[in-house]
């Protein structure tokens, strides 16, 4: 599945799909021990973070629950301005709170995400990324759980998607560098 290009825009795979769900196992065996004897929420920014979640959430050992958030980002020219969209429908007052995201590129969004779960007073708050654009960061961020490191290309697949296509690409790939460059 991973060989075939549903698309002639898509161009390289970074990581397959096997790859893939050995980082997810990987990743979930350490929260499972990180957090042994604990409750954990597990909470995702709506739509990207679904995919690496619905997987991750069922390699933790451990009672969970899971909750999601929107946000709408205007990006670094609008100075990282953000707004929550739809808000978790459950308190996190006392509880330890696990962010899980597909990727996280300057982290503006994030970092602002982290201030607004922090005013709710958890007994916790750690992330989780499958991707780190790190090359990018602008925000200085705490980030416990990582898959991969991804160089600076805009990716799709695995949650990440192109004008909402791609998400379901059970890979990560590459755009081609016309599209690219147009992007
Ligand atoms: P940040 O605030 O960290 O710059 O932005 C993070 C968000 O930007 C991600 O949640 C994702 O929606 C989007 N993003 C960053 N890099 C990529 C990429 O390579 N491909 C796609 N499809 N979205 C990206």
């Amino acid at each position: 599945m991973s060989d075939v290009f549903p698309d002639p825009r898509i161009d390289h795979v970074l990581h397959t799909s096997e790859e893939i769900q050995a980082a997810v196992r990987r990743i979930g065996a350490e929260i499972t021990a990180d957090y042994a004897g604990r409750e954990l929420t597990l909470i995702t920014v709506l739509k990207g973070g679904t995919i690496f979640l619905a997987d991750l959430c069922r390699t933790i050992e451990l009672p969970l629950t899971i909750d999601f958030m929107e946000i709408s980002s205007y990006g670094p020219r609008a100075g990282g301005s953000v707004r929550i969209t739809k808000d978790l429908d459950d308190p996190i007052e006392g509880r330890d709170v696990l962010v899980v995201e597909d990727i996280i590129d300057t982290g503006l969004t994030l970092s602002y995400l982290l201030r607004v779960l922090n005013q709710r007073r958890p007994a916790s708050v750690s992330v989780c990324t499958l991707l780190d654009k790190d090359a990018r960061r602008l925000a200085d961020l705490p980030i416990e759980y990582r898959g991969f490191s991804v160089p600076d290309r805009f990716l799709v697949g695995y949650g990440l998607d192109l004008d909402g296509l791609w998400r379901t690409l059970p890979y990560v790939a590459t755009l081609s560098d016309e599209i690219w460059s147009g992007s």
